[in-house]
């Protein structure tokens, strides 16, 4: 047997091996899928703002000033003022004196970990952080404690534990594969007593909390607080691109040392125009994120009515909690077959033993559909023993 069957042989074994599901419409609350009509409730447009007419102007608009390529990478030919543009509009947004754009939020925290860390540093990370945080510690020499998730006892524990010269907390601001939202006061008390830098990827909570929708870190009124606010532009924002908010010293720091700046193509001008649109947007129209609540809130309660068993979530991201990861695949291809699409997350997204359905709301759901979705999960979820009768 070759090296690649053998292995992809034990992921099917083991029900983990993954297969790509194609759109060929745009991602709304509904979507097309092998030609039929899907209702998606994994999706990360948590304020439906994808294909809103004024954002695919901005960006047409981009592609006939600029064209389709950016031609170079930001620090020798690429840079365009639409990213200068971008990055001062990101600081205001999120109350910093200056920001840095990356190609996606992975790309940020690999970038921004490897410039700043060395031998000299303990990282102090969320078990449960992203997995572009754990890859950017790889890329370093520091040391790195992963703390329980947001136990802050534990956090605690280990910074006093610490011996090295720097240190930095790192966290996720709402966990992705939970909903959860980091104790970010208790984070930052325990930073200012033991001299540590703060990281925060808010990837998730941008459009969904805080003032104006800028995220986690305005909602717990902390943005001068934190060192290093990370973020993406491919979630509420439907575009593509990574972010770094912070000082200008920083920011002028990172522009010099982060890899995955510095040597990869900068963004072209519709990612950037689509990004800069979404944000006027997201800023002042506040009944998407109070609709995006007021369905959560109903969804979720109703789904707990029935018996699943959810994550403690704080957020629209709704992880029902199955455990085996057969099971977790069977019941999001039975919902498949019914004309709903949620993704069956399994190891190594998550812990094993913890497989689950993640749905994530979106602002621009329809209630009948998401009284179909309730419905059909109730049929599936008793007949494979998920929740009682
Ligand atoms: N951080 C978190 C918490 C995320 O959920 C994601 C995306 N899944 C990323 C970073 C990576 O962002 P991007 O998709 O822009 O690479």
């Amino acid at each position: 047997m070759s090296f690649f069957n053998e292995k992809l042989s034990h992921l099917k074994e083991h029900h983990l091996y993954r297969e790509l599901t194609s759109f060929s419409s745009f991602q709304g609350p509904r979507v097309t899928i092998d030609g039929k009509d899907i209702i998606l409730m994994g999706s990360n447009n948590y304020l439906g703002l994808n294909n809103d007419p004024r954002i695919n102007d901005a960006a047409k608009e981009a592609i006939d000033t600029y064209g389709t390529g950016s031609g170079g990478s930001r620090l020798t030919t690429g840079s365009s003022t639409l990213h200068s543009q971008l990055e001062s509009r990101i600081a205001e947004f999120k109350g910093t004196e200056a920001a840095l754009v990356f190609n996606t939020g992975y790309m940020a925290n690999i970038g921004i970990l490897s410039a700043i860390c060395d031998k000299h540093w303990t990282l102090l990370s969320d078990k449960l952080n992203h997995a572009s945080l754990v890859d950017g510690w790889k890329l370093t020499d520091a040391s790195c404690y992963r703390y329980k998730h947001t136990n802050m006892e534990d956090l605690e524990k280990k910074l006093k534990g610490s011996k090295s010269k720097y240190k930095m907390i790192v966290t996720d601001g709402v966990f992705s594969m939970d909903g959860t939202l980091a104790p970010l006061n208790t984070i930052v008390d325990l930073a200012q007593s033991y001299n540590a830098m703060t990281l925060v990827d808010d990837a998730h909570g941008v459009g969904v909390l805080g003032a104006n929708g800028s995220g986690t870190i305005r909602h717990f009124g902390l943005s001068h607080a934190i060192d290093l606010q990370v973020g993406t532009l491919s979630k509420a924002i439907p575009s593509v691109g990574g972010y770094v908010a912070g000082t200008k010293e920083t920011i002028d720091y990172l522009k010099n040392t982060a890899r995955s700046f510095i040597f990869s193509t900068a963004l072209p001008a519709a990612s950037l125009a689509t990004a800069l649109k979404a944000i006027d947007i997201i800023e002042t129209e506040d009944f998407r994120r109070q609709e995006l609540m007021k369905k959560t809130k109903t969804f979720k309660k109703q789904l707990i009515d029935m018996g699943f068993k959810l994550t403690h979530t704080e957020t629209p991201i709704l992880p029902v909690l199955i455990g085996d990861p057969n099971k977790t695949l069977m019941l999001s291809q039975r919902l498949m077959e019914d004309g709903i699409f949620i993704p069956a997350i399994r190891p190594p997204s998550v812990p094993r033993g913890s497989s689950r359905l993640r749905i994530s709301m979106m602002a621009t759901h329809l209630d009948s559909d998401l009284n179909y979705v309730l419905q059909r999960m109730q049929i599936h979820g008793r007949a494979l023993g998920i929740i009682g009768d």
